[in-house]
């Protein structure tokens, strides 16, 4: 019998889009009670717009027939379908088990920036209250814990200053760091392309040649890792000129002094040969930037994934104050976050340094907050992030993990040793919407719920919380993903229930003050709401620090230029670093779900220089071998002048080809950040 499908009731479910950190607003289109498209909708952040990834990629994977249904136990080496009663026993049993042989520490839970800020909230309550200690981190660690670290030491918010709209609309100069926008965050891209057709200067500081350069008055292809030796060249060049703000300076910050005197000794005649840039090019930035009355700092991981990436986000702190521009319209420094949620994640508690809302592990206060309203005993430890909780692993350290919507063998520098971490895991959860790289080391692997399969919220880069809402049934046999936090907590000692989203977010704004006025009402009259939003009156916050700091006064730091952790030499004499594309998003899980995308974007490859590349006898399109001093893969050379002469550049999205058996684990010594941006390696024709 055929139905008539003209008769299905077609509603739009407006939500948001579950890729990148811009917040974009999507309806879902829903026939007959299945997702069938995705149409833009009219969110602040987007302006109608929608990338490739939102029109095309957001709906289909969540009725792909590979999606994970029950929950599964592995005995004898063989996954086999259990009920979500017995997977919670288990579970509790194991974890319960080590936390008494080896002591709660032996524990730690990674939580997903994909997911909700409510699934967030339950998940580090559970780590910290049934687990017992503060080992909660989320993928952060491995993109923008920096800025949280580095905008939090100077400023006192870790998060973007201004907003979307604010710094691509009406500005006389928009400053881009380490951002290939148009590929990561692609609608923010078009906002700048058109604020450039309106006669905004663009300036780019980037390593690669990336679209973008098409629009911009200014492209400084500095050598990766040499970031901070550029910021001090241009601060000396202000400083020099009198360009910088003596009146801000001298009323709203601290630290001064020492930075001045440390950046004198950066003329851009001595710093050109580091950064392998022209030092006119340094003091024509200078001048476009401090000149400018609205020029907002735009940065994203081109900063913060390197060995000194604090010290990298600091520095865009530093020469944002010696300017003045922060705390004004069209000004700031605004990092552009990676996943949908991680803004939220972060704001939330998945971190090992901080309760929800940044409130610090170690502070009495804190910690008497937070068991008064919990009604537990808290451990008072500083945890372990997920750079440290994995190798912890190899150490008997850590001897239990839950791994809620990540996939470290696919995201986490050096697989190799990812894997070994993994197989030395007494007991490892895995909870995801598909069969993992990282899930098939799993002792139970858990079906996940989708963002379209659920309310909710999620935080965007603009810090605007914003509403996620359910337009298709759950997945038969799929529960709702706090409800298994609640539950495993509940029985591992710490009772925990919810009602709903809403619910979890009424407790949020109990215990985290810039959530106070936030809740599910407010967010249905309003385009979400931007933190701090202290109070039910509050319209929430466009521009952070307007007239004095979170902090109090902005901080200085005086940054001396470091070599990165690892350059080439004679036996890996090229420079690599990684980043993303458009089509996909980080490790396909979702993406290669939809057809077309693989035709689009389906390999891995490896981006090389001609002059390298003719030297060596490779063309465009052969196939490479790729070696670093921790593995060897094979990938596609894709020949062009987007890298310079001695550089390379891989994307992290593919398995085969996986750019992470390359990259160096060494870590920044304050967010714990690997270096992505710069290792060394060497090609070899196959
Ligand atoms: Fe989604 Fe980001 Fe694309 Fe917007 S720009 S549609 S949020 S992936």
């Amino acid at each position: 019998v055929h139905q008539d499908y003209r008769k299905w009731e077609t509603t739009q479910v407006k939500t948001t889009c579950p890729y990148c950190g811009t917040g974009c607003q999507i309806n879902l289109v829903v026939k007959n009670r299945k997702i069938v498209d995705a149409e833009p909708a009219n969110g602040v952040a987007n302006k109608n717009l929608l990338c490739v990834k939102g029109k095309f990629a957001s709906y289909k994977f969540v009725t792909s027939g590979e999606r994970l249904k029950k929950p599964l136990i592995k005995r004898d080496g063989e996954f086999v379908p259990v009920s979500w009663s017995e997977a919670i026993n288990y579970m509790a049993e194991r974890f319960g088990t080590l936390k008494s042989q080896y002591g709660p520490d032996s524990l730690a839970g990674f939580a997903c920036s994909r997911s909700t800020n409510e699934d967030n909230y339950v998940f580090q309550k559970m780590v910290r209250t049934a687990f017992g200690n503060n080992n909660v981190d989320n993928c952060a660690r491995v993109c923008h814990a920096p800025s949280v670290h580095g905008l939090g030491i100077t400023l006192g918010s870790g998060a973007m200053t201004n907003t979307i709209a604010d710094i691509t609309t009406d500005v006389d100069v928009i400053l881009l760091i380490g951002s290939n926008t148009t590929e990561a965050h692609p609608v923010i891209g078009a906002q700048i392309r058109q604020a450039v057709q309106h006669g905004t200067k663009l300036i780019i500081i980037d390593p690669r040649n990336i679209d973008l350069v098409k629009n911009s008055t200014l492209h400084l292809q500095l050598k990766g890792g040499t970031n901070i030796a550029l910021i001090n060249a241009m601060m000396h060049v202000i400083i020099k000129e009198g360009l910088a703000d003596e009146k801000f300076i001298a009323e709203r910050t601290e630290g001064y002094e020492a930075m001045r005197d440390l950046v004198a000794d950066y003329t851009p005649e001595k710093v050109a040969p580091i950064c392998e840039v022209a030092p006119e090019d340094i003091v024509k930035a200078a001048r476009m930037y401090a000149l400018a009355d609205k020029a907002p700092l735009i940065y994203c991981l081109g900063v913060t994934e390197h060995s000194f990436g604090t010290e990298g986000v600091m520095s865009m702190s530093n020469l944002a104050m010696l300017v003045g521009k922060v705390g004004r319209p069209g000004c700031g420094v605004n990092p552009l976050r990676g996943q949908n949620n991680v803004q939220g994640a972060c704001d939330l508690g998945a971190s090992p340094f901080d309760f929800p809302g940044y409130q610090k592990v170690g502070d009495p206060a804190v910690q008497a907050k937070f068991e008064a309203a919990w009604h537990t005993k808290l451990n008072d430890k500083i945890g372990l992030t997920e750079t440290q909780a994995l190798p912890a692993a190899q150490t008997g350290r850590i001897r239990g993990l839950y791994i809620f919507g990540e996939d470290p063998m696919a995201t986490d520098p050096d697989t190799n040793d990812v894997r070994r971490d993994l197989e030395n895991m007494d007991f490892l959860v895995v909870h995801d919407l598909f069969m993992t790289e990282t899930a098939k080391y799993a002792d139970v692997v858990l079906p996940g719920l989708s963002y379209a399969e659920k309310d909710g919220t999620f935080t965007n880069t603009e810090r605007r919380v914003q509403r996620v809402r359910q337009a298709a049934k759950a997945l038969g046999g799929v529960k709702v993903d706090y409800q298994v936090f609640s539950e495993l907590a509940t029985k591992m000692g710490y009772e925990m229930a919810y009602d709903s989203p809403s619910a979890i977010m009424d407790e949020i704004a109990q215990v985290v003050p810039s959530y106070g006025g936030i809740n599910y009402e407010r967010l249905e009259q309003n385009s979400g709401l931007q933190w701090p939003c202290r109070t039910l009156d509050d319209p929430g916050t466009p521009i952070l620090h307007v007239d004095k700091f979170t902090r109090g006064k902005g901080l200085f730091k005086a940054l001396p230029y470091q070599p990165p952790d690892e350059l080439p030499d004679d036996q890996y004499p090229f420079l690599m670093a990684t980043g993303r594309q458009l089509y996909q998003y980080n490790t396909r899980v979702m993406t290669d779900k939809t057809p077309g995308i693989d035709q689009l974007a389906g390999r891995s490859y490896i981006e090389m220089n001609t002059v390298d590349a003719q030297k060596m006898g490779i063309k465009d399109g052969d196939k490479v071998q790729v070696s670093s001093r921790r593995g060897t893969i094979q990938t596609y050379a894709a020949v062009a002048d987007v890298v310079s002469v001695g550089s390379v550049f891989m994307t992290l999205h593919y398995h085969d080809g996986n750019a992470n058996v390359l990259t160096n684990p060494h870590c920044d010594d304050i967010a714990i950040i690997p270096d992505y941006k710069v290792c060394a390696v060497k090609i070899e024709p196959v």
